[in-house]
């Protein structure tokens, strides 16, 4: 089964992204944490990334396309994937289109998380990481469950993206409305995208999404 979790940033991709992956044993390719990673890692990709990512743009479309290539064709992929941040632009969906057709593969479900712009700000200024395995929290929503103490891993150390700034947000948002929004309506023509209410607590949405999943696994089984 191979899904795009589909929304602007702070909707709520990584985390149902997270409990589908384990749910499902489908991998995971979240295109931020990629890049996050090449740039933690000081590998020439994170070089490459570094400046861009800061400032909130959009990574040319052929790293992303290789990135993305490379990921697929390994094994930990072959029974399906969740793509999180990818595809953003029409330009990089026809891309996609294009390599999963040569890789004899093809998309089941795009899910969209609707979320209110002003819910997004809210989400985004208060998030914040474990440094040591990236387990997310909220200032307001989700802090740990005994403070500065990660509940996952037991690290005191927390980290907060660069490009969650306030200003950086912003240009991130208008980058969504711009540049990624227009591709529902290419895959409401592909008739394989879904709508879900973003502004639910995560395990309504969790519920949600488990609804639109299991409508396709009874077809498969009545077909
Ligand atoms: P995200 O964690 O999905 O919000 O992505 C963080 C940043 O990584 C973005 O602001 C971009 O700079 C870069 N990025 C992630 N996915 C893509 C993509 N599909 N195309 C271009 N840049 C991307």
């Amino acid at each position: 089964m191979n899904i795009i979790l589909f929304g602007p940033p702070g909707a709520g991709k990584g985390t149902q992204a997270d409990i589908l992956q384990k749910q499902h044993s489908l991998c995971k390719l979240s295109t931020g944490d990629m890049l996050r990673a090449a740039v933690t890692s000081g590998s020439p990709l994170g070089a490459q990334v570094k400046d861009i990512m800061a400032k909130g743009q959009l990574v040319p479309d052929s790293i992303m396309i290789d990135l993305i290539r490379g990921r697929i064709q390994q094994p930990d992929c072959h029974p399906g994937f969740i793509l999180d941040g990818f595809p953003r632009t029409v330009a990089q969906a026809e891309a996609l289109d294009a390599m999963l057709t040569s890789e004899k593969k093809k998309l089941d479900y795009v899910i969209e998380l609707q979320v209110d712009d002003a819910e997004l700000v809210r989400r985004i200024a208060g998030r914040f990481s474990c440094a040591k395995c990236g387990a997310g929290y909220h200032d307001q929503s989700k802090q740990p469950r005994q403070p500065g103490v990660c509940d996952a891993c037991g690290s005191r150390e927390f980290t907060r993206r660069e490009d969650d700034k306030a200003e950086t947000v912003s240009k991130r948002l208008e980058a969504y409305h711009r540049q990624t929004a227009p591709l529902l309506p290419y895959y409401r023509t592909q008739g394989i995208l879904k709508s879900v209410d973003g502004m639910a607590d995560i395990d309504a949405v969790t519920r949600q999404i488990d609804q639109v999943l299991r409508v396709r696994t009874k077809v498969a089984e009545n077909s």
